[in-house]
């Protein structure tokens, strides 16, 4: 759900397109202080996932300013940051609070390369499995024949 007006923050939906880099800069760092310090202020049935993997949890957040955001707050300053509105980077960028490393491990990078390696030997297996059947169907034909 899309929502930029207050109480909301950082209440974006992302397409795919992440940096090269993760963005740790004031904003994120202080992103990530609130979040730390946030409380939980509603509580859902399911989890929201990003366009590149990540997982929000099933809560939501009240942070400073009265301001209510999601566990991907950081996430989304982190690796989307050309996709953050202005409105959210001014909201943050008025954070009091000091800035803190980001606990957000989730690497979209890495996520990527482990899924395409796990397909390809999802593929891998396929072609074994093709091969192997052809050669059971031949061996069968070879057993025909000599009855
Ligand atoms: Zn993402």
């Amino acid at each position: 759900m899309i929502n930029l007006n207050n109480p909301h923050l950082l209440f974006i939906e992302p397409s795919s397109a992440i940096s090269k880099e993760p963005v740790i800069d004031d904003l994120t760092r202080k992103m990530a202080t609130a979040l730390k310090n946030g409380k939980v202020c509603e509580n859902w049935m399911g989890v929201h996932t990003c366009a590149c993997g990540a997982n929000s949890t099933a809560s939501n957040y009240n942070v400073e300013n009265g301001l209510k955001t999601n566990s991907l707050a950081v996430h989304y300053l982190m690796w989307h940051r050309n996709e953050v509105p202005e409105s959210e980077l001014k909201k943050v960028g008025k954070f009091r609070c000091e800035g803190s490393d980001p606990e957000d491990d989730f690497n979209p990078n890495k996520y990527r390369e482990d899924k395409q390696a796990s397909s390809k030997l999802i593929l891998k297996h396929t072609e074994q499995r093709a091969i192997a059947r052809k050669r059971i169907s031949s061996i069968a034909k070879i057993i025909t024949r000599k009855n």
